[in-house]
């Protein structure tokens, strides 16, 4: 999909960035065929927005920090544009289906981790979870998105399903002895 990028972005964007955000475009079929629009913020977290213009989508924005750049951050945006389209789309019944993504930024952290491994290279913000679990993220990254692939399961019946997930990444056993395994593989590109 046609990525464009803003003035401000331009001269900030180093190779290492254009290739992470044209590696994660392909995961994100509900934003094929559309332009979306790169630009550039100085703030910790990106930011994601959906422009409608009488109706219809005039713009898809996501903003990104270079510096530290993480493919958790670039799918988190993106699903708040997959969220924005949905939310904005008028066309649709109100009744909200169930393979949309719903709002809010917890939501966005369960979709943007259950989506790829790719995603899981850093931990996400939202997400409620024990401290233990980000500094040692890279040991608990799969076991935290198999629970959100299990929480996206279970949202048909059960409407508590992100305090289920909370709840399950609590209990996640912590005291193993991670120093003497292997480094678990996770999809990091090394650069
Ligand atoms: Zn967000």
């Amino acid at each position: 999909m046609p990525v464009r990028f803003t003035p401000l972005m331009k001269p900030r964007l180093t190779r290492r960035a254009r290739e992470m955000i044209e590696r994660s475009l392909p995961h994100f079929p509900e934003l094929q065929g559309k332009t979306i629009t790169v630009g550039y913020t100085r703030k910790h977290l990106g930011s994601a927005t959906v422009i409608y213009r009488r109706g219809s989508i005039s713009a898809l924005v996501i903003r990104l920090k270079v510096r530290k750049l993480n493919y958790q951050t670039i799918g988190h945006e993106l699903i708040h544009l997959v969220q924005g389209l949905a939310h904005g789309d008028r066309s649709k019944s109100r009744i909200i289906d169930r393979q949309s993504i719903p709002s809010g930024e917890k939501q966005c952290d369960v979709w943007t981790l259950a989506r790829d491994p790719l995603f899981c290279d850093d931990p996400p913000t939202y997400l409620r979870m024990p401290r233990i679990l980000r500094e040692r993220w890279s040991d608990y990254a799969e076991s935290v998105r198999e629970l959100c692939i299990a929480a996206i399961a279970q949202r048909g019946t059960q409407r508590r399903y992100i305090q289920w997930l909370e709840a399950k990444i609590k209990g996640l056993p912590v005291n193993k002895p991670v120093e003497k395994q292997e480094p678990r593989q996770l999809l990091l590109p090394l650069e």
